[in-house]
């Protein structure tokens, strides 16, 4: 399974997911359809498949679009409004890319909607905007509780398990990591990493379950009462 990230508008990562067996190519949150057709065209794929993780535009706003150009069906959380959606994904759901099996979760608390879609044995994890590197999705619909609970069911997964997030926003998170735990060596290691990468136009992802067991204050918080004072803080911190 291969995986390549596709830029959209300022900092959104749209990922294509390619197997080379079956030659599918499935399109995980095209916000915008041109890039990864353009993508997918560069490397030879047809798209076969699209999935969302939650509603927001800059997650589906290609949708339509990829689905009149390719004939991919669309599949996405039953509760979300998802433009064109053919398949209803809600936990314990199945996507599948040729001999692939991603498993859903619902996690939410940046909508009520999202999901994750984990391939357990390939060790990978779209987790849309609920986990950023060293960060995590704004609070617009669900509860503290309800993100708190989400991220660590994403963190309980094996340390190796590469996710891949849909924003470049290591930096800025990085940065309030290390205000946020000043005396957290690895943290700071890891600012000064980004910030080299960011410096040279890199992308930042995918990250692991260990890098964020290690570096993420919103996972590494005790309990949700203390997510929600982080999150508070992040909202208002320049
Ligand atoms: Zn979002």
């Amino acid at each position: 399974m291969e995986i390549v990230p596709v830029p959209a508008f300022t900092d959104n990562y749209i990922w294509l997911v390619h197997d080379e067996a079956s030659r599918e190519t499935a399109v995980v949150d095209p916000g915008d359809a041109a890039p990864a057709l353009a993508e997918a065209e560069r490397h030879g794929w047809t798209v076969t498949q699209i999935w969302n993780t939650h509603w927001h535009p800059d997650h589906t706003g290609g949708n339509l679009e990829l689905k009149q150009a390719t004939g991919a069906p669309i599949s996405g959380p039953a509760q979300g409004r998802i433009p064109g959606r053919d398949v209803d994904l809600s936990e314990g759901s199945e996507v599948r890319i040729g001999d692939h099996v991603g498993r859903v979760i619902e996690v939410p608390g940046h909508t009520l909607d999202h999901i994750a879609l984990i391939f357990d044995e390939e060790k990978v994890a779209f987790v849309g905007d609920t986990l950023f590197a060293m960060g995590c999705g704004r609070l617009f619909e669900g509860t503290p509780q309800q993100m708190f609970r989400s991220l660590q069911r994403l963190t309980e997964l094996p340390a190796k398990t590469r996710l891949f997030c849909a924003h470049e926003y290591t930096l800025a998170n990085a940065r309030f990591a290390a205000h946020a735990e000043p005396d957290n060596p690895t943290v700071h290691r890891r600012l000064s990493d980004v910030e080299r990468r960011r410096s040279r136009g890199e992308i930042t992802l995918p990250t692991t379950v260990a890098e964020e067991r290690a570096t993420n204050p919103f996972v590494r918080a005790s309990d949700a009462h203390e997510f929600a004072r982080l999150r508070a803080e992040k909202d208002s911190f320049r």
